[in-house]
């Protein structure tokens, strides 16, 4: 992957020349100081790290205080989107898609949800029903439910 390299080689270099700018700036304002300009870099060097975008795969900036493995560049073909806003419901996605009891619990609560709007369930019925599909997802994942004995009680 020689392009990564050229990315984040071309990333370093910013990211120096940032820091370089930033410091310039400080150190033009409160006259040179040995220990502000140490502190300075290291505080720099903690709080923005190099991480790769788990979407689109480029490198950015992070900031150690905005913690997420997607960049805020935006996604093609999704107006005002960006990596960010996209890549952490396509983790979501993906979470709910490889976890079958998960996947059977989020399918029955859009049912019993469909049936609350339709006003076949009032609302009290669905926070009861709520509660219980919780507490049946937990029983199935600890074990106390077979898979087939969960996916019948959830659905009811
Ligand atoms: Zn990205």
């Amino acid at each position: 992957m020689k392009n990564e390299g050229n990315q984040l080689l071309v990333l370093f270099k910013l990211y120096q020349s940032i820091c370089a700018a930033v410091l310039d700036n400080i150190l033009k304002s409160v006259g040179f100081d040995d220990v502000v300009y140490i502190d300075l870099f290291k505080g720099l060097q903690n709080h923005y790290l190099p991480r790769k975008c788990g979407l689109c795969g480029l490198y950015y900036l992070l900031e150690a205080t905005a913690y997420s493995p997607f960049c805020t560049r935006p996604v093609k073909g999704r107006r005002g989107k960006t990596c960010r806003d996209l890549g952490h419901r396509k983790t979501y996605t993906d979470k709910v898609n490889s976890d079958p009891i998960l996947l059977t619990y989020t399918k029955a609560y859009k049912q019993h949800y469909a049936r609350y709007l339709k006003k076949k369930m009032t609302q009290a019925e669905f926070r009861e029903w709520a509660d219980l599909a919780l507490e049946l997802r937990q029983r199935a994942y600890d074990k106390e439910l077979s898979f087939e004995e969960y996916e019948a009680e959830i659905r009811k």
